[in-house]
């Protein structure tokens, strides 16, 4: 009896001291964390400017104080005009605004110069020829040089399978500043997505300095572009620094700070895109259950959401890779409201220590994440039906999970 108390004594103490510690512990430095990107000063971190390589340059040094082994994809520069089958690769130097465009289509004026916007002109040279030849919409690509994914590397103890990644994900640009008006300029992107940067860093942090390290390794990886078409992801999947086969899974975090869905609120929960197509999910919804944090399907966005952030480029070389978001829908969506004063960061704080549990968890998982690996994440089956999970309790879904 005395026994059965103290236990129950010591667990009522826990449960009520529990959210007091991960406040203290994590809240603080996820607003700063925030403050910082997403200040007026910052201008709005568009790709390229000079904001979006300050807000690299603080990940970067972030990671290292974290005692990752960093290091710094910078981009060569990509410059291509393709209509149809043809495609036209030119130099950089042709163009008159360091822009960044991802397969974006352009209309030819009357004097069949090529237009993207006002800030790409391209005047009708030789070398264009074959496009002017050629039949269908045209679109451009180009990819300044110098452009950064910031990546951090925390090696697994395990002899084999360090060898395998799980890559922890976020992008750090947003939109820049409005072009004209007054007031108001800059869209700061607190939510969208230093929240997410904010929780890639804490959680590398925190698994970083915990005596035990996962089995497998971790990548913590910031990507540069995604608003303008998942530029960095998609720069990422063609060059990866850990072979495709030896990344064993992807989460990337959207939106950690909000839960003011238009929905309704979705305090003490988080949402992940493609569910149904790997176990990660249902790995990340388990861990998060000793932090009240719900992990679930998004009934309605699971699918729609799931080619639409930095998870779909890995997604469609197999492996499995998912988006996670507090909220989809929040007030504020891209724009000048965004600011870092509207996040709910002991919401944020919780959240982040049950995804970073979900980490551990799936670095220190051993059996396949989705039937095969290597297989299309098109045709990857329901969970339900995996071979690669024989024994189904290890990867039961949460109890409060919407799918049970
Ligand atoms: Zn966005």
């Amino acid at each position: 009896m005395t026994k059965f108390v103290s236990t129950r004594f010591v667990s009522t103490a826990l449960i009520v001291l529990f959210p007091a510690l991960v406040r203290a512990q994590s809240a603080p430095m996820l607003w700063a964390h925030v403050e910082f990107l997403a200040s007026d000063s910052m201008e709005g971190r568009a790709c390229p400017s000079r904001s979006c390589d300050l807000a690299a340059d603080y990940i970067l040094a972030q990671f290292r104080a974290a005692g990752l082994e960093t290091q710094v994809q910078t981009t060569e520069a990509v410059f291509e005009v393709r209509r149809g089958e043809t495609v036209v690769h030119l130099k950089e130097a042709q163009l008159k605004t360091p822009a960044l465009y991802a397969n974006t289509k352009v209309q030819l004026d009357p004097d069949q110069n090529i237009l993207a916007g006002k800030e790409v002109i391209l005047d009708k040279t030789p070398e264009l020829e074959p496009i002017y030849n050629a039949t269908g919409d045209i679109f451009i690509t180009h990819i300044p040089a110098g452009l950064r994914n910031v990546i951090g590397v925390l090696k697994g103890r395990d002899r084999k399978l360090r060898e395998t990644y799980v890559l922890v994900t976020a992008h750090y640009d947003h939109v820049g500043l409005k072009p004209d008006g007054e007031g108001d300029l800059v869209f700061n992107g607190a939510n969208d997505n230093a929240s997410g940067v904010a929780g890639l860093i804490e959680i590398a942090r925190a698994i970083a300095s915990s005596a035990t390290r996962p089995r497998r390794s971790l990548a913590f990886i910031a990507y540069f572009g995604e608003e303008r078409g998942m530029v960095g992801s998609r720069y990422y999947a063609q060059h990866p620094i850990v072979p495709v086969a030896q990344t064993f899974a992807q989460v990337n975090f959207e939106q950690l700070g909000r839960p003011d869905d238009s929905e309704g609120p979705r305090v003490k929960g988080a949402t992940v895109t493609g569910w149904d197509r790997s176990l990660v999910g249902q790995t990340l919804a388990t861990a998060a259950t000793p932090f009240g944090v719900r992990i679930y399907k998004h009934e309605k966005f699971s699918e729609v959401f799931f080619e639409r952030s930095d998870n779909e480029a890995l997604a469609k070389l197999g492996v499995p890779a998912h988006t996670i978001s507090v909220a989809y829908g929040f007030p504020d969506y891209h724009g000048l409201g965004d600011e870092a004063s509207k996040l709910d960061y002991t919401n944020m704080a919780i959240v982040t220590k049950a995804l970073r549990r979900g980490v551990m968890a799936l670095a220190n998982r051993v059996t396949s994440l989705t039937p095969r690996a290597g297989s299309p994440a098109v045709s990857v089956p329901k969970v339900g039906s995996s071979p690669a999970s024989p024994n189904p309790k290890r990867s039961r879904p949460s109890p409060k999970s919407p799918k049970s």
